[in-house]
């Protein structure tokens, strides 16, 4: 896998979006990562071309825990430390190569051998470490929801946003259908 340097927002979308897959985050939906073949489904909503084994899901399911660490550390020269460690367990370069327009990108690459959970934990630490670097850790922030345990980092270039999901967290009909249900068993 070859990591452009300059798309940070990526990594760091995936990072959150992994730590936002457990059922701790999707209480009434549940786990996402339910099986090999979901955590493919996963990857592929984010361009990511894999075929999952059940190794790689316990592995994958180890670093969704490390990131949301990572993720919800206050200090932010640990989140430096911890993201950049992550980065090491599988990367080489940086190099310069060509990414889709045929412009020249710092990149990374991932040694050949490397697992599918070393991989995304290259991305993911890569994309911590550029939103770090650009936005600053302000940007790493937890749902606003008060029914989500959710985290993301907000890439927007206006830097407002509140909702992990925000199609999801940001609906006041759920917000309000929660607060109602938990009167009811008051
Ligand atoms: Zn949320």
């Amino acid at each position: 896998m070859k990591i452009d340097l300059s798309d940070y927002a990526r990594g760091a979308a995936l990072a959150a979006d992994l730590v936002n897959s457990a059922p701790e985050v999707r209480r009434i939906s549940g786990e996402v990562l339910v099986d090999p073949a979901a955590l493919g489904r996963f990857l592929a909503e984010r361009g990511l071309d894999h075929e999952p084994v059940a190794e790689d899901l316990v592995q994958v399911l180890e670093l969704r825990r490390e990131l949301r660490a990572v993720l919800e550390a206050r200090d932010e020269d640990g989140v430096a430390e911890a993201a950049g460690e992550l980065v090491r367990r599988a990367s080489a370069g940086p190099v310069l190569g060509r990414d889709a327009d045929g412009r020249w990108q710092w990149q990374v690459e991932t040694a050949p051998r490397a697992s599918l959970a070393d991989e995304l934990a290259v991305l993911a630490g890569l994309g911590l470490l550029g939103a770090l670097r650009a936005l600053g850790h302000e940007r790493f922030r937890p749902c606003a929801s008060p029914v989500c345990d959710g985290v993301f980092v907000d890439t927007s270039k206006a830097g407002r946003r509140r909702y992990c999901t925000p199609g999801l967290c940001g609906n006041r009909i759920n917000v309000a259908n929660h607060r109602a249900r938990r009167r009811e068993r008051g």
